[in-house]
């Protein structure tokens, strides 16, 4: 009988976040596929799990879902992590996913933390409806192009960016959002924790002197809704043709 693909999350800084089942699907499977086994074993050391690890990540991704997916076949069970969060969340993961997939074998998702909620949840943006992007382009042109078309999206925004890169993504937002309204979560579950509120500029405004560390998460107002003409009042002994009525907007006649 065949095994079981586990994609399991893991904490994004703080170890506390792993999950009862996440902690016990990697004690009982035979092996963890891991982004980066040094990273994951630290983990596993933490929890005293002691299953075997092996790489898995893009750069061997080919050779490595054949040897996994024999070993499911065979009866084993896998469990895929990434370094943080959730796998395939701009993380390794969708091709031996999607092979799996095609195999039949058994898929068990085992949920936890990602850093696109994690700082949604926090940053006092609409969550009814958000568009994630991942990372920009690193080639200007491209990246430009992307956040002159993310301008327009009425939906939260949520980016991920890298702290080399952030004060150039600020820069650009400013001259492309304006004032819009943003949200830099960076460290996330980590003691150097901070959520900064503002517009690009005011945030640019405090990192002026230094650059900022870490892990960080952008998360940034849709373009607001145009503003709806006031409704006009009318007296009660008003007496108007139907004609006239007729030709009215329905929210002013109410
Ligand atoms: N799969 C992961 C997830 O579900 O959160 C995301 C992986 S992606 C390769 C890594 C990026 O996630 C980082 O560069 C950063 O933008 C964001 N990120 C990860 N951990 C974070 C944290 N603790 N605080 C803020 N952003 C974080």
């Amino acid at each position: 009988m065949s095994g079981t693909l586990y994609i399991v999350s893991t904490p994004i800084g703080n170890l506390e976040d792993l999950t009862f089942r996440a902690h016990r699907t990697l004690k009982e499977v035979q092996i963890i596929a891991a982004e980066d086994t040094r990273h994951t074993q630290k983990l596993c050391s933490h929890y005293g799990i002691g299953t075997t690890l092996t790489s898995y990540h893009d750069f061997n991704k080919e050779e490595k879902t054949p040897i996994l997916l024999e070993k499911i076949l065979e009866g084993q069970s896998v469990a895929l992590v990434s370094d943080a969060g959730t796998p395939l969340i701009s993380d390794p993961g969708y091709y031996l996913l999607t092979r799996a997939i095609a195999k039949n074998i058994p898929i068990v998702p085992i949920p936890g933390p990602s850093a696109i909620l994690t700082a949604l949840a926090v940053s006092g943006l609409p969550t009814d409806a958000f568009r994630y992007e991942g990372f920009l382009p690193k080639k200007s042109g491209a990246r430009s192009r992307v956040l002159q078309a993310l301008a327009e999206e009425p939906q939260t925004i949520i980016l991920f960016e890298t702290p080399h890169r952030i004060k150039a993504t600020l820069a650009e937002i400013q001259e492309i959002f304006g004032t819009r309204h943003l949200v830099l979560a960076r460290e996330l579950t980590k003691t150097y924790e901070e959520i900064i509120r503002g517009s690009a500029e005011e945030i640019l405004g405090k990192y002026q002197t230094k650059t900022p560390k870490g892990e960080m998460t952008l998360v940034i107002a849709g373009k607001p809704k145009p503003k709806k003409p006031p409704k006009r009042k009318m007296g009660a002994n008003h007496h108007l043709s139907e004609s006239v009525l007729g030709d009215m907007p329905p929210d002013v006649l109410e």
